[in-house]
């Protein structure tokens, strides 16, 4: 494996191999790598040449200082690991916060109606930050594809929606959300969570799993409220949103019959950590 800290000597290194007509997958991360990131990796090893992993922990992402305070900073256990999935030509880049921010970067990114909704109610400035760090990224790797997570859907699109809009060459792959035995979706954060508080959280995608067959017999509405008043009734648990919207423009769903992929995406705290996780409703 390589680690590259520096912009200059990564962007020399992939014109190289770029004039070795090898292709490049991308997974951008905030390190304190888990099972979820290593399938992303393990999906761009199949259908690449070469991986390039960032891991940068973006303060511009963080509406919150102590939750960017908290974060866990892995770096030399996440060099450990990688390790194992890593060839000897795939690339660790970690660069710093000084070099990444060396050309600022205030331009308002026009990410319409996806970055008004959700997350963005609850995360003030969030998908801007997320927009200007991956634009930055993509010019730096300039990967053949990228892969993201499902697990961070309203990203997802939003990165989807972002690569259009700046006519960035690169192909999202969307991978599935990998999760704990007992359905927890792996996040970063559920390090963060105390003993009591992590068997609590299982809860929030059981009752996800659960309203696929209550919806069978109930409204939209009804069912958004079912699942709201479920995890809320547990009084460690306090939902933020529960949203039910298309796969593609994560427009609000009004009715079973629309002929649309329908994802219900949730946010829930716990104490002072918030954790996300969506599902499919394939009615
Ligand atoms: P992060 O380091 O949290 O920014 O995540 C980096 C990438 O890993 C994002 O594309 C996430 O959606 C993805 N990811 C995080 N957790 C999971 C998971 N449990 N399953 C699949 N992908 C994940």
């Amino acid at each position: 494996m390589k680690i590259f800290k520096h912009i200059n000597r990564i962007i020399e290194e992939i014109k190289e191999l770029k004039q070795q007509r090898k292709t490049i997958g991308f997974v951008p991360t905030m390190g304190a790598l888990h099972k979820g990131h290593f399938s992303l990796i393990d999906y761009s090893n199949k259908e690449n040449d070469i991986t390039v992993v960032s891991i940068f922990l973006n303060p511009a992402q963080f509406n919150n200082k102590n939750d960017l305070k908290n974060y866990p900073r892995t770096l030399n256990t996440d060099i450990k690991n990688i390790r194992y999935q890593f060839g000897p030509d795939d690339i660790l880049f970690s660069p710093s916060e000084k070099e990444m921010f060396a050309e600022p970067d205030n331009r308002v990114f026009d990410l319409g109606h996806l970055d008004k909704i959700m997350e963005s109610k609850f995360r003030n400035g969030h998908f801007q930050g997320v927009a200007m760090i991956l634009n930055k990224l993509f010019k730096i790797i300039t990967p053949d594809k990228a892969y993201f997570g499902e697990k961070d859907y309203q990203q997802l699109v939003i990165v989807k929606h972002l690569i259009n809009k700046l006519n960035i060459p690169v192909q999202i792959v969307a991978c599935p959300i990998i999760r704990e035995e007992d359905g927890l979706a792996i996040s970063t954060r559920n390090i963060l969570l105390s003993k009591e508080e992590r068997l609590i959280v299982a809860f929030i995608f059981q009752t996800l799993s659960k309203s696929l067959s209550i919806a069978k017999n109930i409204s939209v509405e009804e069912t958004k409220q079912w699942v709201i008043h479920q995890i809320n009734s547990n009084t460690m648990l306090r939902v933020e949103y529960f949203e039910i919207v298309d796969n593609k423009e994560l427009k609000t769903i009004k009715s079973w019959s629309e002929d649309k992929i329908k994802v219900g995406c949730i946010a829930v705290k716990v104490g002072n950590i918030r954790l996300i996780d969506n599902i499919i409703f394939n009615l």
